[in-house]
């Protein structure tokens, strides 16, 4: 296995650019996804990683090596586009063997590596039965044991689950990080789906419009984002806004919004008065009458153990997630308590962070 590490990868398609200088590394081992909107930009980077599109501009290198113009066939990388077609006429050890077939690895070898990769995959003991016979879990583990059969220095995944129902995707990204734990491969993942790649990734790169907006662990990407689209793009609902116009001296800890002084963490960076916006996750908002954050309950969605009440204010609807015992009449007046340590501060023009005690140095990326 591998670190993959890209620098100022760039594609353009004539005029337009698709990839714009995108720089990160996958650690060797790591389980990394590129999210992001359709478009974004994370099939054609991943087609540059495998060497099926020549970047415009920039470096591939795998395990160290520069790989940039080197052909597919030539960079030991398996790219998995479709994980679940098996051959209907083929048994559970024909179908796992097949990549290794077609390479013309001797029948001794097939055996060996198909038989510790069904180990691997806990399938050892269905080697020999039909494929069109297996409950469904088993034809995915199949499915895995063929793209993962050759062993090779990393896997390129583009939506593999994208056709699945609800219920097959979530055991298959149950699967896949399960086996990733055993295995250790080092692995892109392309998805547009943030649960997917929440509950995947050591890393995250968050794509939009061909330039990678922030690049992080889900928890960091969740907690700390980097700007106002990653913001919204992660969580659901997604983070709330709530404008405010001010210049913030450094250290600040309080700003105005919505007519009333709100705490927020300190302030690290000078800014000139400019358009802002409070940034806060539906959790973080507690009910309090004594709060003078007022609007009112515009319409609850039960969710069982939570519920998510959007309240209206002065400057728009706020979405706040609370107990499910709690119950409000639609109109009523609410109190809006933030929690302090949670919030973000965003630029509005820019939509990037700015830095506070919460995010650290700085959330420039
Ligand atoms: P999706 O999930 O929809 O595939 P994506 O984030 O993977 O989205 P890409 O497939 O990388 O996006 O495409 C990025 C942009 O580049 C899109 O606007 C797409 O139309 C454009 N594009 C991709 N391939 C080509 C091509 N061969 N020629 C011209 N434009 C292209």
């Amino acid at each position: 296995m591998a670190e993959i590490r890209v620098e100022n990868l760039r594609k353009e398609f004539g005029t337009f650019t698709a990839v714009q200088n995108s720089n990160f590394v996958v650690g060797d081992g790591e389980f990394f996804v590129m999210l992001g909107p359709s478009g974004c930009g994370k099939t054609t980077t991943l087609r540059m990683i495998a060497g099926l599109e020549l970047p415009t501009s920039g470096k591939i290198l795998l395990g160290g090596e520069d790989v940039t113009m080197r052909r597919a066939r030539e960079r030991d990388i398996a790219f998995v586009f479709q994980l679940f077609a098996l051959y209907p006429h083929m048994n559970v050890r024909k179908n796992i063997g097949f990549p290794l077939l077609t390479q013309g690895v001797s029948k001794a070898e097939i055996r060996r590596q198909v038989e510790e990769t069904a180990r691997l995959l806990r399938i050892d003991h269905l080697l020999d039965r039909a494929v069109s016979g297996l409950a469904g879990g088993d034809r995915q583990r199949v499915a895995l044991g063929r793209a993962i059969v050759r062993r090779p220095k990393c896997f390129l995944m583009d939506e593999p689950l994208g056709t699945l129902d609800t219920e097959f995707r979530d055991l298959m990204v149950h699967e896949l990080r399960e086996l990733h734990n055993r295995i250790h491969a080092t692995t892109v993942y392309v998805t547009h789906d943030q649960l997917e790649a929440m509950a995947m990734a050591d890393k995250i790169a968050v794509m939009n419009h061909g330039v990678i907006e922030q690049f992080g662990t889900p928890q960091e990407i969740y907690d700390r984002p980097a700007t106002m689209f990653v913001a919204d793009f992660i969580g659901s609902p997604p983070m709330n806004f709530l404008p405010f116009h001010a210049g913030l001296a450094r250290g600040s800890r309080e700003i105005t919004v919505l007519g009333a002084r709100v705490a927020v963490p300190e302030v690290r960076e000078d800014m000139a008065p400019a358009d802002m916006a409070l940034g806060f996750r539906p959790e973080h908002i507690r009910f309090d009458d004594a709060s003078p954050l007022r609007g009112s309950v515009y319409g609850t969605e039960y969710l069982g153990t939570t519920q998510i009440v959007a309240v209206e204010t002065a400057q728009g609807i706020v979405k706040a997630r609370i107990p499910a015992e709690q119950s409000f009449q639609v109109g009523e007046s609410v109190g809006l308590a933030l929690n302090t340590a949670r919030l973000s501060l965003f630029e509005r023009g820019s939509g990037r962070a700015v830095s506070t005690a919460l995010h650290g140095g700085g959330a420039r990326v």
